[in-house]
């Protein structure tokens, strides 16, 4: 697993990167009051300064020695899409010319955002363009942070929700991936309640352990997308050493241990797992479970043989779900039309 630190390159560490016990120690250094340290941490974690410049409260000179001492890690916007239903999708290049994707989906009042654990993805999923893309690196707390911070200011409104549901697996980044949730928590950072914060596995069994033990109430979801093994083992050749059986027992562990309620995400595709004995695994797989079920058309990848389902197809399942007392959902597709399924915006400028 990556820790915050030894993902970043360069010799100079990133300011972000410091624990609050190191920031403390830095400023006593430096000779500077205690106070110092709070006017830091609200320049990096609330007003996103880009700049040491920016610090506007802090002495000239100690702009100076920290910019000699540190960089500040942040994103640069390299292009994005805007959707005719008002979302807005980035692609960002972090300090050392990597790129991610992240999402903004405001509704109302509030303002959801989806993020990047990782820059590329090494799960391979069938239906997605990251996947076919292969893996990079995985991202520091602080970039999964500065994502959300982009969008916030890009917005310029409080983001009330975020999503790990953008490139990569949380779960193969998962301390970087808690730390972040932590600041995204924290109430002198994001300020965003654990419950409105949710990660999206493929199904890492180890981490969804790990994760029901963790003291939040982070919220989890899972990529299911079938409860048959020969057909998820096709389309999600990443977790294929996680049986479903398996699969089952940890998301049952995951209920007693926490109370809360997971969902599976279940995109459809059309002749492959919109069948009737796809529809009854699925049904089998979340009967007397706490799951809610995500059913999703498929978002297509063009080059790809893989299709949607129909509107049809999603009610029957939606029903057949409902008949097992299963809580299920058609959820829309943000952004349709400005090649919702991540990775695609990246692979349109590459
Ligand atoms: S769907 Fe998610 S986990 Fe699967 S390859 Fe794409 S980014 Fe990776």
């Amino acid at each position: 697993m990556d820790t915050e630190n030894n993902t970043n390159t360069g010799a100079m560490r990133d300011l972000k990167s410091l624990s609050k016990g190191e920031l403390i120690k830095l400023m006593e250094e430096l000779g500077q009051p205690a106070f110092r340290v709070k006017q830091v941490e609200d320049w990096i974690w609330n007003k996103n300064a880009s700049s040491f410049d920016d610090m506007t409260n802090l002495p000239k000179s100690l702009r100076t020695e920290l910019a000699g001492k540190l960089t500040l890690g942040g994103v640069e916007e390299v292009a994005r899409q805007v959707s005719e239903d008002g979302s807005r999708k980035y692609l960002l290049r972090l300090p050392d010319g990597a790129t991610v994707e992240c999402v903004g989906m405001p509704s109302g009042k509030k303002l959801a955002v989806c993020v990047s654990s990782q820059a590329g993805c090494a799960m391979g999923c069938a239906f997605c363009a990251t996947g076919g893309a292969g893996f990079t690196r995985s991202l520091t707390a602080s970039e999964i942070y500065d994502q959300v911070m982009h969008v916030r200011d890009d917005f310029n409104t409080r983001v009330t929700s975020v999503v790990f549901m953008g490139q990569g697996e949380p779960f193969m980044n998962y301390n970087n991936t808690l730390a972040a949730l932590r600041k995204l928590n924290d109430p002198e950072q994001g300020g965003i309640g654990a419950r409105h914060l949710t990660v999206s596995t493929c199904g890492v069994i180890p981490m969804i352990r790990r994760f029901s033990h963790e003291p939040e109430q982070f919220t989890l979801a899972v990529s299911l997308h079938s409860a048959v093994q020969k057909t998820r083992n096709i389309l999600m050749p990443g977790v294929k050493k996680y049986s479903l059986l398996n699969l089952y027992t940890v998301m049952g562990e995951y209920v007693d241990r926490t109370g809360r309620r997971p969902t599976y995400e279940y995109a459809l595709i059309g002749g492959v797992n919109d069948t009737r004995d796809e529809m009854d695994a699925l049904c089998d797989f979340c009967r007397d479970t706490l799951a809610h079920v995500n059913l999703i058309q498929l978002n297509e990848v063009p080059g790809s043989k893989l299709k949607p389902s129909t509107q049809r197809k999603a009610e029957d399942f939606l029903n057949a779900l409902a008949r097992v007392g299963v809580e299920a959902t058609i959820r829309n597709s943000r952004g349709a039309d400005i090649d919702a399924a991540c990775g695609q915006l990246k692979q349109r400028l590459s």
